[in-house]
């Protein structure tokens, strides 16, 4: 049994005002929605259904527009990519699989795109990014979707929001040469982390904590952006 959603659904009639054409058409989308269905990467009904919604064209660099229903990165200025729809879709799945979410902590704003998906599966996400200008166009293209649920903050993410934890979830989408410590205290008991690791090849690792321990599910190898110290200037 799925848990119920906890997030705000997101308008199908604003989401569908972005629609494009060819490459970025809704065909396009769902095609990619159904080519990781099909491969078992993607195999929750919830989270396709939001990936089918969200127009990733809007997130990328313009000019990369027309490759946004591949599964594949995607440039978004400031040497920072848009993560793969398959990661995004595995890493997502993880976090929701076993409660609804509450209070989701996102380490690495970026784009806004995780972000969006993120706004409609749990109930508040408080997002953190280093780079001040990709939060604000995040902040942008989640204001044209008219999504309400999210909290932007420009700051380190390897200290996560001690003034907000805990948190029932937490997703990073850059990766930390070990495991912050402050992230895992300000998890909510029976809490998930979703969080790559390591330089390249990083790993990408599921966490549930269990009072003080931590148990561990590896997910595989991935390449991410490291996370870097400190707010860029
Ligand atoms: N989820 C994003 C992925 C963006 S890539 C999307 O869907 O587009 C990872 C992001 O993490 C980059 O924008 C990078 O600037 C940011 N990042 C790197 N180190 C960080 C840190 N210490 N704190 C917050 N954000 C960080």
């Amino acid at each position: 049994m799925m848990p119920p959603y906890a997030g705000q659904p997101l308008n199908a009639q604003i989401c569908q005002e972005f629609d494009g054409v060819g490459m970025t058409s809704p065909r396009s989308r769902q095609r990619l929605i159904d080519s990781l269905l099909q491969q078992g990467i993607l195999h929750d009904s919830r989270v396709a259904q939001v990936m089918n919604m969200v127009p990733r064209h809007l997130f990328v660099d313009p000019a990369f527009a027309q490759r946004s229903y591949e599964d594949c990165a995607l440039p978004i200025g400031h040497e920072q990519t848009i993560s793969h729809p398959s990661t995004v879709a595995l890493m997502t799945q993880w976090l929701i699989a076993e409660q609804p979410i509450h209070k989701v902590l996102e380490i690495g704003t970026g784009s806004g795109y995780q972000t969006a998906l993120l706004s409609a599966l749990c109930s508040e996400v408080y997002t953190v990014e280093r780079i001040t200008e990709l939060s604000y166009q995040a902040q942008s293209r989640l204001h044209q979707l008219q999504v309400g649920n999210v909290h932007f903050f420009t700051a380190d993410g390897h200290w996560g929001l001690p003034d907000l934890a805990p948190f029932d979830a937490i997703i990073s989408a850059a990766s930390p040469e070990t495991l912050p410590p402050e992230l895992v205290a300000q998890l909510k008991e029976g809490g998930r982390m979703v969080i790559p690791i390591g330089a390249e090849p990083q790993h990408l690792y599921g966490f549930v904590r269990q009072g003080e321990q931590l148990q561990q599910y590896p997910l595989g190898d991935v390449s991410f952006v490291p996370m870097r110290k400190g707010v860029a200037q």
